[in-house]
């Protein structure tokens, strides 16, 4: 059975390899999907739960939940959805699930800590995503994981509440699985942990306010904060390669994905999907078709070996992509 998936995930690489990269959306809400498909998107690469639990005063319950997820699933009419588990912390509270007050919040108890932390109402998105799981092609991915650790006692919990579910008679789908690399630590060991997941889906917002140590809605570094920066595509690269080597795909799903500066370098490295709000998915659908794939893959060599800055780095792309 592990042979089988093996074959299947290669020839899904190979396929993707062939094509042309999917264009996917982010979303944030159910009433999301409509402008998705409109916008021609080939399935959602970027679930952002954390604005269902927004909107409500209290944690939406597991029904509640179950429905928005399959409402989304079942619109998407079997096209790929990834759904993040809750992204709570950091710039985005919540009075019902809330870390004490921290000095440096984006360095703190957010995203999959905060759900450690708070293991039951986890649990109750958990349940919802894999009883959801049903009515489509569902991939659940938690964000800001930085050791193998805690992508482990993830995955076990998942599969606990499957497991559970099962036993009570409760119908749940297949689910595959994947992390947010958003953390150095998790990018340089991209090797690892593809080998424990089914796919990748790189958060440059993220990524970048952690690489550059620049906070990505603090003013005053704002001139720090580079999603263009050779360190950031290095790491990119790395992240891509290790996906690859493990036959899953890897997607970004941060605003690079529709930046037309970042899009020529992503395709060079053979980027599977991009994932972008829905207002860009034209924009960035209509620059990579007319992007010749061989001469970016000369093109991404380049910007990771050229002694270069963020500025050089745009100058050229400019130069070789968009001065035509
Ligand atoms: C990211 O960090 O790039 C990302 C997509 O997640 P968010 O913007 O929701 O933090
Ligand atoms: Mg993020």
């Amino acid at each position: 059975r592990n042979h089988q998936l093996m074959a299947s995930k290669q020839e899904n690489v190979r396929a993707d390899k062939k094509r042309l990269p999917m264009i996917v959306a982010n979303i944030g809400l159910p009433s999301d999907v409509d402008g998705a498909l409109k916008a021609g998107a080939d399935g959602v690469g970027l679930f952002r739960t954390e604005f269902l639990f927004l909107s409500s005063k209290r944690l939406p319950t597991e029904n509640e939940q179950f429905r928005a997820y399959k409402v989304v699933l079942a619109q998407m009419a079997g096209r790929p959805v990834t759904i993040r588990t809750a992204d709570v912390g950091g710039d985005k509270t919540l009075p019902y699930l809330r870390a004490a007050t921290e000095a440096n919040p984006f360095l703190g108890n957010r995203a999959i800590r905060l759900a450690f932390s708070q293991p039951d109402s986890f649990r109750v998105q958990l349940r919802a995503l894999l009883r959801a799981a049903v009515y489509g092609k569902l991939s659940v991915m938690f964000p800001l994981v930085t050791t193998l650790d805690e992508l482990k006692r993830a995955k076990q919990m998942m599969a606990n509440e499957r497991a559970k579910l099962t036993h009570q008679h409760i119908s749940v789908g297949d689910v595959r699985v994947g992390i947010m690399v958003e953390t150095p630590a998790v990018a340089v060991l991209a090797d690892q942990f593809a080998s424990e997941v089914d796919f990748m889906s790189i958060g440059t917002n993220d990524l970048t306010q952690y690489v550059m140590a620049a906070d990505r809605g603090n003013q005053q570094v704002a001139d720090l904060y580079q999603p263009n920066n050779p360190a950031v595509f290095r790491l990119i690269k790395t992240v891509i390669g290790a996906c690859h080597d493990n036959h899953i795909p890897v997607s970004v799903c941060g605003e690079m994905a529709a930046d037309k500066m970042a899009i020529p370098i992503l395709v060079g490295m053979g980027l599977d999907a991009f994932s972008a709000n829905p207002r860009s998915i034209n924009k960035v659908r209509c620059l990579i078709k007319r992007l010749n794939h061989r001469k970016m893959v000369t093109l991404a060599n380049k910007v990771v070996t050229m002694a270069g800055t963020t500025n050089q780095v745009e100058a050229f792309v400019q130069q070789a992509v968009h001065n035509e």
